[in-house]
This record gives structure tokens, sequence and C-alpha cells, in this order.
């Protein structure tokens, strides 16, 4: 890229401001490729797990394909190509659940912390590409082990690794396997004392089993009435708000989640056991409730995220407190569930004027704040 490229975590207005929103696995995908002169001409390029745009941005002479489940990312993405006043005619964003476009000459593959997700990825790869595209990998060298590594060979074929740079590490696979593996991504578990079963995607949160804060936050749910709009924030496979619907078949529910995958298995999840009551639900993937109206909700439930990527950090949590104040109705209420120590009722004091403890254990809280 001609001109130096300015990039911002998303969203921008983050507490913690000296996160940066590129790393040294960027940088070293984007230079090695260069000195490979993997770059010259005009190619077709597949980024996979671009966490704000970082690799994009460098790349748009090129056609380019950001492949990730978060909409956070994609989000991220577009703001810092339109703040760089680069051309974003040439990106497509696809969902990670998307089939992948024919075609690609080469493919930057940031390996992602959830191993379920990174087989799923490689799989549709090895299923739709063979050795004719370039495959590189990168990440930190401290989270590539020997069992990451048999996870491409097993679904890619032969596979190396660079030396390390500045304590990053790449990784090359020849895409010769077949394309024999089967996406089996999907796990299902029956959800205690209830007749209803739960299947997760690869992407999603506690997909194995049931979440422990959710399984203390489903025994303290408000009554919820007839009519009323409830929003399941950060859903998540959708358990909660599945909970409230059997409960109250009269509710309309909204499900926001900034991954694909929890939003595609929550949709499944209402559909396969609760189908009549599928047409009182939205699902949609959204920024905390960016995209939702002021004063639009009776109760939001909320089980929030303490992690963005590999950062540990409070801002998403914040950010939902805040939007859930702006979307509940006068006298709507807040209820959250979060570990003791996470200090969350100063958070809701400060932004509502109350917070009330419902129940409380060795580890959770369950806390409700009223919008007066
Ligand atoms: N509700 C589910 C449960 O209780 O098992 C999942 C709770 S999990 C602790 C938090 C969820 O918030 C994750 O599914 C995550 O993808 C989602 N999330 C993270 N950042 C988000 C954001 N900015 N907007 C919406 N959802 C977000």
């Amino acid at each position: 890229q001609d001109k130096p490229i300015h990039l911002d975590r998303f969203p921008i207005a983050q507490v913690n401001r000296s996160l940066q929103a590129w790393d040294a696995t960027d940088e070293y995908l984007l230079s090695y490729c260069q000195e490979q002169e993997y770059l010259v001409g005009k190619k077709n390029i597949l980024i996979v797990n671009d966490s704000f745009g970082a690799i994009a941005c460098n790349l748009t002479k090129h056609k380019i394909y950001c492949v990730s489940d978060s909409y956070l990312s994609h989000q991220g993405c577009r703001y810092n190509i339109e703040q760089n006043n680069l051309a974003d005619d040439t990106i497509s964003y696809l969902d990670s659940l998307s089939e992948l476009p024919e075609s690609i000459n080469l493919i930057l593959y940031r390996i992602p912390k959830s191993r379920a997700l990174l087989s799923h990825q490689l799989a549709q790869i090895a299923g739709q590409y063979g050795e004719t595209t370039k495959f590189i990998a990168g990440a930190r060298a401290k989270d590539i082990h020997s069992s990451t590594l048999k996870v491409f060979e097993h679904f890619l074929g032969e596979t190396q690794t660079s030396l390390a740079v500045k304590k990053s590490r790449l990784v090359f696979s020849l895409l010769s396997k077949p394309a024999q593996q089967t996406l089996t991504s999907n796990i299902s578990w029956p959800l205690e004392r209830t007749k209803f079963n739960i299947s997760n995607h690869a992407g999603v949160f506690s997909r194995e089993s049931l979440d422990i804060g959710a399984r203390f936050f489903l025994q303290h749910l408000p009554k919820v009435k007839p009519e009323q709009t409830v929003i399941d924030l950060g859903c998540g496979n959708g358990v909660i708000g599945l909970s409230v619907l059997a409960n109250q078949a009269g509710a309309n529910l909204i499900f926001k989640d900034e991954s694909y995958m929890a939003i595609a298995s929550t949709h499944d999840n209402i559909s396969e056991n609760l189908p009549n009551l599928l047409a009182q639900c939205r699902f949609e993937a959204d920024d905390c409730l960016t995209n939702e109206t002021n004063s639009s909700a009776d109760l939001i439930l909320c089980n929030p995220p303490f992690h963005q990527q590999h950062a540990t950090t409070d801002h998403i949590a914040w950010q939902m407190f805040n939007d859930s104040k702006r979307v509940l109705k006068s006298g709507g209420e807040l209820r959250i569930i979060g570990n003791r120590q996470l200090g969350y009722h100063i958070k809701l004091k400060r932004i509502f004027g109350n917070c009330t403890t419902i129940a409380s254990n060795k580890k959770f809280v369950v806390l409700s704040s009223i919008k007066s």
C-alpha cells in the first residue's frame, strides 16, 4: 500500500485504547507474502479471521474475501477501510457458514483460539481448494502447539512452520488432501430439566455443555408477561431466550450476538425445540444493541462476555449495559449474571442509578437494574 495506514480496534469507543488493532502476526503474514512475490499482479485472496481489517486494508489492490465468524471484525474492517479512504468495491464479506468462493490464489489464515472453529474452517478450505492455492496461516508462536499442526496436517496436508519473528510464527500447508472430511462441527446436548436439545455450531460459546453461569441465571429469570418484548443479549446458543419462551409462549424474543454461528445456532434451537413460536422471534448479528431502537424492550437478559479475541476487557459489558439503558422502555428491566469479582453492580448503579441483587452463590451474582 502506498500511504501509511491507520488502524483502530472496533468499536472505537473502547475504554482500553492502548490495545492495538493489529499485531506481529499480521505484519509477518504480509511481509512474507511480499518477500515471496505472492502479491505481484492482481490476485484473488481469501483472508480468514482478520481481526479489524489489518490484513485486508493492506491488500485492497486485489480481489479480497474476508471470512469471519465475527460481525464486529467485519464492522472493524469496514470502518478501517473507510477511515483510510481505501477502495471497498474489491472486498466481499463472508460469514463462517457461507460457501467459500471458487478460484482463490492465496489464503491468509489467522489461527483462531477455538480448536472447533479451526477444524471447521480447515475442513471448509480443504473441501474447496487444491494445491494450486497457496495457504499461509499465522499466530503467536505460543499458541501453535504440535497438536495444532496435526489439525492442519489432518485436514489440509503436509505442513511446515517458519522461524518465530517477534514471537509470531507462520504455518504453511499444501492443500493436498482430497475433500473427504465431512463438516461435523455441530455438537448437540440435552438441556437439563427440559425436553430441549441444544445444538451448537463450531464458533459458539460453551458449545460442549451448558455454561455454569447460564445454569445459575436460568434459575433466576424474571416472570415475563404475554406480548412483552424480551432481548437475549449475547445469546450464544440461545438457551436463555429459549427458556423464557418455554415459560411464556406469548413473549416476543429478540436474539442478538456478534457471532454469526451463535445466531445460526440459536435459530436452529428455536426451530427445533419450539417451532410454533419461531414467528415471534428475531435473530440478528449485532454489536451489542447498536441496531436496536430506543425505548423498545421490556426486558433484557444478559450473560456478558469478558474477552474480545485474545484480550480480556470489560468494555463489551459496559457497552451492553449502556445500550440496554437506551433500548429499554421506561420501567423496563436489565437482568444480568456475572462473576462476583467483576463488580458489575458498580457499573449498573452508575448507569441506571439502581441495582438489586436477585441471587448469589460462591461464584456468581444475578443483578437487576430498572430504567426510570
Ligand atoms: N447467553 C449465552 C449463555 O449464557 O450461554 C452466551 C453467553 S457468553 C458469556 C457471551 C456472548 O456474548 C457470546 O456468545 C459472545 O459471542 C457474545 N458477544 C461478545 N461480544 C459481543 C458484542 N459486542 N455484541 C453482541 N454479542 C457479543
